[in-house]
């Protein structure tokens, strides 16, 4: 543990007020290697009383922070983005390491976390209000747009930077102050960029960060505070619930990023090749580790054998190993309960019926792999289905029409991202106006993008994260009527 470099020693702790400190009562906890559980290092185990002194912090900085103008607000962030871009390969070891992906997978996360900065640094100076003649004449309506306040930001641990940056950000840009609770599973990326923000000139107490073991503790203590005005988290949908319940006592502003159960469908006029190479980045991004990570591949009856086949070879052909290893495509899950849940759900898959194409169980040895997996035939009622896999599986289920594959598609409590594959373009407009998804990605396995409003409807949550739409989670509109006679 005393040979762990990626973090100066005195960064393991908590960001409060501008400084590193220790938790009350020195408490601490472990830091575990994805990949076999090892301990890699440990950090702070914030209580409830650092939690409210990190809240008092960001009260105590907002109403200045608030008054700073756009233009320093937005050099900071670009600023941030510089220092994190200069140092990209530190952040990708950080989080490949604490995380598990691997180190080109972690540098990709680090690139799109660093564009939210970038892109926010640039919404700072595009906060306006709007005047207008009401219909009657006479009085003239104004509005203006004010920093929700201090809030708190929850994080999951799939994507240490990126879910940070994707708050951070907009936060910055509005004029917000805010308390920051990464995942207890991957701290450590979080603190490293409190470190850089503080670099970039970000005042003592904007941004606050307090690891803890104790998440409920934490989000109880801080949402009973009336001085915090908004929550914004990302994460599953049973803890998203729990936080908007909370949310009721202050009448916090919530934003929540929940859990996905992606369709990607492939249609008989589709081109397979682009559609298994969508495959690929939509299913084995992050090990499948994503919200976004197609989960229900709903494929024509008359190009499913070529697509699970190609799939299958594809998929085959990848190295499963340590994230930080040469020659590694796919890393470990996060943890055991991860490989476990996800051998079940093929398990049961097999049970009811689908053939294993490639892969189906976790490779022989120790750690917490499990293998590029291919399901074909797999029944629509099937558990795989309806649950968010958070793995590399990628089960096939057949449709005869258009009809039928949208009503699949939308047979999920979940709407955050959808994936079509057709050369019809008056079957897209037909699908992306027919799919209750936030998102809907055509003949691409990628939609993520910091210049786009990424968000879901139903299960999913509400609020949007990047695009114009970000900024206006952290911004509240004050109305001015101003009669003139
Ligand atoms: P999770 O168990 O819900 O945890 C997310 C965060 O919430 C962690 O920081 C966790 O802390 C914290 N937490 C747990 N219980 C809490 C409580 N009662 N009060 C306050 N905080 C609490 O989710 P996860 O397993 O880390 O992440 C995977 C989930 O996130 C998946 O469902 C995935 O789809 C979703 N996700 C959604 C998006 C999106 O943008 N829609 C993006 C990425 C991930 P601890 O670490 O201490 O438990
Ligand atoms: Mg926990």
């Amino acid at each position: 543990m005393s040979e762990f470099r990626l973090l100066p020693d005195e960064q393991r702790n908590l960001w409060i007020g501008g400084s590193w400190r220790e938790a009350e009562g020195g408490k601490r906890f472990d830091v575990l290697d994805p990949a076999d559980g090892s301990v890699i290092t440990d950090v702070a185990d914030g209580s409830a009383d650092d939690a409210t002194d990190a809240l008092d912090a960001a009260a105590a900085a907002q109403p200045a922070w608030a008054a700073t103008d756009p233009r320093e607000r937005g050099e900071i962030l670009r600023r941030a983005f510089e220092l994190v871009t200069s140092r990209a390969d530190d952040f990708a070891r950080l989080i490949s390491l604490e995380m598990g992906k691997t180190l080109a997978e972690a540098k990709g996360e680090v690139t799109y976390g660093a564009e939210f900065l970038r892109w926010f640094s640039e919404e700072a100076v595009r906060i306006h209000g709007r005047w207008m003649k009401a219909p009657a004449g006479g009085t003239r309506l104004l509005t203006i747009r004010k920093p929700v306040g201090p809030c708190l930001f929850v994080t999951p641990w799939n994507f240490p930077i990126a879910m940070g940056t994707r708050k951070i950000g907009p936060a910055v840009a509005a004029g917000c102050t805010m308390v920051v609770k990464p995942a207890e599973l991957t701290p450590l990326t979080m603190l490293a960029l409190a470190a850089v923000l503080d670099e970039a000139g970000l005042p003592a107490g904007v941004l606050n960060v307090v690891t803890t073991s104790d998440s409920p503790t934490l989000s109880q203590t801080l949402m009973a505070d009336e001085r915090l005005r908004k929550v914004s988290f990302t994460g599953s949908t049973p803890v998203g619930k729990v936080l908007v319940r909370q949310s009721a006592d202050q009448l916090q502003r919530v934003s929540m990023e929940l859990g996905g159960n992606a369709p990607f469908l492939v249609f008989e006029d589709a081109d397979v090749d682009a559609a298994v190479e969508g495959a690929m980045v939509a299913k084995m991004r992050n090990m499948g580790e994503a919200c976004t990570a197609a989960n229900r591949f709903l494929v024509h009856e008359s190009v499913a054998e070529d697509f699970a086949h190609k799939l299958g070879e594809r998929m085959g052909a990848l190295t499963v190993g340590r994230g930080q290893d040469d020659g590694v495509d796919v890393g470990p899950l996060i943890n055991a309960e991860a490989v476990e849940s996800v051998a079940e759900l093929v398990t049961d898959a097999v049970h009811d019926g689908a053939t294993v194409v490639t892969g189906g169980s976790a490779p022989e040895g120790p750690g917490h792999f499990f293998d590029p997996t291919v399901l074909l035939g797999v029944p629509a009622e099937a558990r795989i289905n309806e649950v968010e896999i958070f793995g590399p599986v990628a089960p096939i289920t057949t449709f005869a029409t258009e009809e039928e594959a949208v009503a699949r598609a939308n047979a999920t409590e979940y709407g955050l991202t959808s994936y079509v594959y057709t050369r019809d373009l008056a079957r897209t407009i037909r699908l992306a106006e027919a799919l209750e998804f936030g998102m809907v990605g055509v003949n691409t396995g990628l939609v993520s993008n910091p210049a786009a409003p990424f968000g879901g409807v139903k299960a999913s949550g509400f609020g949007r994260e990047g695009g114009f739409e970000g900024i206006d989670e952290y911004l509240d509109t004050t109305y001015v009527a101003l009669p003139v006679g």
